[in-house]
């Protein structure tokens, strides 16, 4: 079955059409500055050239129709024609507690995640405009709502409460629930399947390192704790979010600087992380290595408290899981700057881990980093959400 993936935001959407039984990418591309002047369309079909195209995109139904077309065109197109498109995987932010599986899209469960809208101003609505413009020009097609938080429902309740009155959990759902799952699932499995490992009998971290970053804790195939909370914000330092931070920060932050709620969360979202900690040299690790190598003590300090957070999380797990048999580092920055693994790992000789480094120079394969006389195995398993959509959804309507 050819299934189309889509990853939809509030003014850009991604996509990837993905063949289920080879699990090959066969095209993909993005659609930015959707209901903004300058709309384009980036697509590229499997080995072929990459195409840009400037037109106008007022909403995200355009958006859909412009990748269906470009799915089909005569001479650069993958499919003859949209019947051969199975079905559809959604990317969906927040499934709140609600969700812990992937689900077929239907009109009941479009209101439930309405209902989820709450947690995640940010991302549901454009998902579910995303999922709505689809419906629309594909009526028959079935389609799959894969949710970033449903791998980390099954954290225990001492995982996932904060120490607020409980009565905001009862009447707000105010809790931990964890992003990137699709990812932290995918690549816990991964690794036991490279490692020739049952998954069930394994204690796991995953240090998923992009721009959003997070780490989790999957134990016996099930994650017991994760660093994100109620939102994206929390847990490790990111490229510009701020990570965990003592929340009175916040009042005296809007007193000194005379700032809005709003516009300290702004700092706290936008302006903070290794951004923030590098002065504003830059929130793109490929930018602070450079800096580290040439002595810049702004990319220093951002690199050295961004793995020194990445660190202390692995040992809180380490503690929550009372051990672990192999640490993943995964996403952009844990599968390609080898810099960061190397300071992270320095942190962790109590764990009898030692790094095999010609292994952490290489890229863009499922690889043991440590040596074969390391006590704890430690992994680079690029992350494949799309592909993880895909399978749920063949999973669920193949
Ligand atoms: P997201 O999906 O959260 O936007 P990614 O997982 O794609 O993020 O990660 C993007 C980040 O990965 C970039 O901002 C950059 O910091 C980092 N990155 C990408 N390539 C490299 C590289 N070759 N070396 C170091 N860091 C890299």
């Amino acid at each position: 079955m050819k299934v189309l993936v889509i990853n939809c935001g509030s003014s850009s959407l991604k996509f990837q059409l993905i063949d289920s039984q080879s699990e090959r990418c066969l095209a993909k591309g993005l659609c930015e500055r959707i209901g903004i002047d300058g709309s384009m369309i980036t697509y590229a079909p499997e080995g072929g050239e990459k195409e840009k195209t400037v037109t106008p995109m007022p909403d995200h139904t355009e958006a859909i129709r412009l990748v269906l077309e470009a799915l089909t065109n005569a001479s650069t197109g993958v499919v003859k024609s949209l019947d051969e498109i199975g079905a559809v995987g959604h990317r969906v932010v927040h499934g709140g507690e609600k969700f812990a599986q992937s689900v077929v899209i239907t009109d009941e469960v479009l209101q439930t995640v309405e209902e989820c809208n709450d947690l995640a101003p940010l991302h549901n609505p454009a998902n579910l405009i995303g999922i709505n413009a689809c419906r629309k020009l594909m009526p028959n097609t079935p389609m799959v709502g894969v949710f970033d938080t449903a791998f980390h429902q099954t954290m225990p309740e001492e995982a996932y409460l904060y120490g607020l009155p409980f009565v905001y959990y009862e009447k707000y759902k105010i809790r931990r629930y964890g992003f990137h799952g699709t990812s932290h699932s995918y690549v816990s499995r991964r690794a036991a399947e490279v490692l020739g490992r049952n998954y069930e009998d394994l204690k796991t971290i995953v240090c998923h390192l992009g721009n959003g970053a997070s780490i989790s804790a999957v134990k016996n195939g099930r994650c017991v704790d994760t660093s994100m909370g109620l939102t994206p914000l929390e847990g490790l330092i990111m490229g510009t979010r701020c990570g965990d931070i003592d929340p009175a920060i916040l009042e005296f932050l809007a007193h000194k600087e005379g700032k809005t709620i709003d516009e300290v969360m702004s700092v706290l979202n936008k302006k903070s992380g290794v951004l923030g900690l590098s002065d504003n040299l830059s929130s793109d690790f490929r930018d602070l290595e450079d800096g580290y190598h040439k002595g810049d003590a702004n990319a220093s300090r951002a690199l050295k408290t961004f793995c020194y957070r990445v660190a202390k999380y692995i040992g809180a797990y380490v503690a929550a899981m009372n051990g672990v048999d192999v640490i993943c580092f995964t996403a952009g920055v844990g599968e390609n700057a080898g810099i960061v693994r190397t300071f992270v790992c320095e942190y962790l000789g109590y764990l009898g881990i030692a790094l095999d480094q010609e292994a952490n120079g290489r890229r863009g394969q499922d690889i043991v980093i440590s040596t074969p006389d390391s006590q704890t195995t430690v992994m680079v398993i690029p992350t494949n959400e799309e592909l993880a959509i895909a399978r749920e959804t063949v999973r669920l309507v193949g």
